[in-house]
């Protein structure tokens, strides 16, 4: 008889997630209506409160030829400062210059989860709220959209800053842009009194729709103006503060955990890890390896289908008995009903295969 648990270990597979992955691409374009954001995973809290983590770690990387517009950084730190309640700071670490030979070909995900280092042992001590940021040019790497600067779901913790579309407007707007993404890990603006889930409706705002350029500005070579976010949108953050929700959210390393009744699931760029062992905390520099490892070996599969991710479980309390298999499907079956959609289709799969071993193998 096959062993359950190897059978449960080598279940490792892709779904194209298309619509499901949240991205917020209009950012910087046109005004159109944004999707709400995701009401499930609340990430912003873990940046906005003071506990459980008393710091943010911020990594930035990017490719060869690409970076920030000068000040960005500075007015990053600043922002995050504000609005952060963070007793021990906010660390802004420059991180991988990536070369050519790297990034060539590859998705902005696949580079990101390649990578994404998490923070430095200096600072891992459970702390510590993790934020990522890559800066690149989709140009320049080829075979993948444009973008423009956005931040998906479920690994909302990072900002995909492509300079691509703005290139000409880098040192105009490069900053506003910058601090636009930040707003929305920051989880602005959820509030529909003043926005539409995603976006607020207020001219002026860091987090209106548009980050708009001054023609003569340009010209001259001039960077826009500073945008700060509105007092509607200020006060969305303080009511969040002083409300000091409990949060199901939580970072393990770069791992972006939520925690959920009986399951956990943490996240990467393009890698999702399912667990139902319990307790959320695991070697996140041994499964990060890992996981790099897992991108690497299925590339042509996660290129040719820029909307798909890899899951892995880590099911590993499992038996062979068809008790134990009756077990794990009812818990499967609770994991299905998750409220992130492609959640549901990873389980879906491990469902279908757990049922033909039952069936196969009855006892
Ligand atoms: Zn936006
Ligand atoms: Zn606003």
């Amino acid at each position: 008889m096959r062993d359950f648990k190897k059978v449960f270990l080598r279940v490792l597979f892709f779904v194209v997630v298309g619509a499901m992955v949240f991205s917020l691409g209009g950012c910087g374009g046109a005004f159109k209506k944004s999707k709400p954001m995701p009401s499930y995973c609340r990430t912003e809290l873990t940046f906005l409160l003071p506990q459980p983590y008393s710091r943010v770690y911020v990594e930035i990387d990017r490719i060869e030829g690409v970076d920030l517009p000068e000040g960005a950084l500075e007015d990053l730190e600043i922002f995050l400062n504000k609005y952060c309640l963070k007793p021990d700071g906010i660390e802004l670490v420059r991180d991988d210059v990536i070369p050519e030979s790297e990034y060539k070909g590859r998705s902005a995900g696949i580079v990101a989860n390649l990578f994404i280092d998490g923070p430095s042992c200096r600072v891992d001590d459970g702390k510590t709220a993790y934020m990522y940021i890559l800066v690149y040019d989709s140009k320049k790497m080829g075979r993948q959209r444009c973008l423009k600067a956005h931040v998906s779901f479920p690994y909302s913790c990072m900002i995909y800053y492509d300079i691509n579309s703005f290139r000409l407007l880098k040192n105009h707007i490069g900053r506003n842009v910058l601090l636009h993404e930040a707003s929305h890990v920051l989880g602005l603006c959820k509030n529909t009194e003043h926005g539409d889930g995603a976006h607020c409706f207020k001219k002026g705002c860091l987090i209106y729709p548009t980050v708009s350029a001054k023609f003569f500005k340009v010209l001259f070579g001039k960077p826009a103006k500073k945008l700060e976010l509105c007092d509607d949108c200020q006060r969305d953050i303080a009511m969040l503060q002083a409300e000091n929700r409990a949060c199901k959210m939580s970072f393990n390393g770069p791992f972006l955990v939520r925690q959920e009744d009986g399951y956990w699931i943490a996240c990467l760029p393009v890698c999702d890890l399912i667990s139902i062992s319990g307790a959320d905390r695991f070697d996140w520099r041994q499964m990060l390896a890992k996981m790099k490892q897992t991108v690497k070996n299925n590339e042509d599969f996660l290129r040719e289908n820029p909307n798909a991710k890899c899951c892995e479980f880590t099911l590993n309390e499992t038996g062979e008995s068809a008790e134990e298999k009756k077990k794990m499907l009812l818990k499967l079956k609770c994991i299905s009903k998750d409220p992130a959609p492609i959640v549901g289709k990873y389980v879906e799969d491990a469902i279908r295969e757990l049922e033909a071993e039952l069936v196969e193998k009855p006892q």
